[in-house]
């Protein structure tokens, strides 16, 4: 009997954590033979990280000049791609307000009403550490947050590429979908053989580049296994000590926004039962909580939603890509959850126009996180040095949220790609798409 691929992926999952649980024990997680397989884990997981991000140019160019070749122009783009700006603001707004709602009710910050005393003397703690031996991570990423959240104007000044080959090289995929719809449309006006050869010529590359993903999904339950495996190891169990509840908390709200606004939203605009939209996506929500990078995931969810949700190549070429690269519902509840957390950490009571700054500044910030790892890291200092808490550090208080992270990131991802997903079914429902998750 061949086991399902989805639960191929859950296998190799569970796993790696049980062997991660073992391998990080004390007695065992120092000794040379445990260090050399985590090396060699690691870079098998990077290996299966760097197939994925290999075929995203290619697929994501071909798939958006056939797209528009196939349809004959780019007739109703502007308006889809409103729509779409429209609604992925809206999911990361509610997304935002259900974080709120759930660090406001659970404060997982105090103890007992009272500021939690542990967590404090944890970033106290860091900070003299910090004085003494900066932090790299941090260092880095407090760099790129004083050179200051990305504005509108240079949002849309990258979404022209002077230099196509860069923006492909820098993964700036704005600009990459931009040119490629002009290559597209310039397509439709070519007559003749030549545009023929062209057009079909975009469209093969289309279908390899889909039939490359669908080989290299094949190995998705090893590559899980090395990608997870070192995580767990460094990790280990007790590793959230006093950020339990915290960490809890977060779970929480992803979970609500995952399984319950989620759902609802699929079914107010798109009227489709969600759970066929969750069995559509099972192995890009798998994929992404195990690779935590929406941009590497963007291969495997391009796939699931045309394949198996049954999305037109039109709306899941144009509307996934653009989802990757700013729709994160997952990062911006997140963002606001950490920072409301701190407060609270710090006994400082923020008032109603500073969550709601707060709010604003999260929704700002999640459109320019790029999809990869951590990478909300930087938007979050920019929000607590914007939020100015009394007596926090804002560097040695995201060492300490750091330092579980990890499965976090990798949970947030999942909401990330699912967003997205949700947002190629209520659009192509718009459209008036009839195939969307309809009866095999
Ligand atoms: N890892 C997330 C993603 O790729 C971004 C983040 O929240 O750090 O979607």
């Amino acid at each position: 009997m061949k086991i399902k691929e989805h639960w191929q992926i859950v296998i190799a999952l569970a796993a790696a954590a049980l062997l991660g649980l073992l391998l990080g024990m004390d007695s065992l997680r120092d000794t040379a033979v445990v260090s050399g397989f985590v090396g060699i884990s690691e870079f098998l997981g990077d290996i299966f990280l760097r197939l994925l991000k290999m075929v995203i140019v290619p697929l994501i160019v071909s798939a958006v000049v056939s797209g528009i070749a196939s349809l004959g122009g780019v007739e109703g783009f502007g308006r889809m791609g409103l729509k779409t700006l429209l609604y992925y603001m809206f999911t990361s707004f509610v997304a935002i307000c259900v974080g709120l709602m759930v660090v406001n009710v659970f404060r997982p910050g105090e103890v007992g009403g009272e500021p939690s005393p542990l967590v404090r003397e944890m970033i106290d703690r860091k900070a003299d550490e910090m004085a003494a031996s900066p932090d790299e991570k941090i260092a880095g990423a407090k760099e790129r947050a004083e050179a200051g959240a990305r504005g509108l104007v240079e949002i849309l000044r990258d979404l022209v590429p002077p230099n196509i080959i860069k923006a492909a090289s820098d993964g700036q995929m704005l600009g990459l979908i931009f040119f490629s719809i002009v290559f597209g449309a310039a397509l439709t006006r070519m007559p003749g053989e030549s545009g023929d050869v062209m057009r079909h010529f975009f469209q093969a590359l289309n279908d390899l580049m889909v039939a490359i993903t669908r080989g290299i999904m094949m190995f998705a339950p090893i590559g899980v296994f090395f990608l997870i495996l070192p995580v767990i190891v460094d990790v280990g169990i007790g590793f959230l000590g006093a950020l339990w509840k915290y960490f809890l908390v977060v779970l929480l709200a992803l979970g609500l926004h995952l399984f319950v606004v989620m759902p609802i939203l699929l079914m107010a605009f798109a009227r489709v039962d969600p759970r066929r939209h969750y069995s559509a996506m099972k192995e890009a929500l798998l994929t992404a909580f195990s690779t935590s990078s929406s941009s590497a995931t963007l291969p495997v969810t391009m796939r699931c939603v045309r394949d198996n949700a049954g999305v037109s190549k039109k709306v899941t070429s144009f509307v996934l890509p653009l989802g990757a690269t700013v729709n994160m519902d997952g990062t911006a509840l997140y963002e606001c959850v950490v920072v409301i957390f701190l407060a609270q950490v710090m006994g400082y009571d923020m008032t109603l126009t500073e969550q709601f700054a707060v709010v604003l500044l999260a929704l700002w910030t999640s459109i320019g996180v790029a999809g990869v790892p951590q990478a909300s890291l930087v938007a979050i200092l920019i929000i607590l040095n914007a939020a100015k808490i009394p007596g926090l550090n804002p560097d040695a208080a995201m060492a300490v949220v750091l330092t579980v992270d990890r499965l976090l990131d990798m949970s947030r991802t999942a909401v990330n790609i699912f967003s997205d997903s949700c947002g190629a079914v209520v659009i192509a429902k718009s459209e008036g798409e009839k195939g969307v998750l309809a009866n095999p």
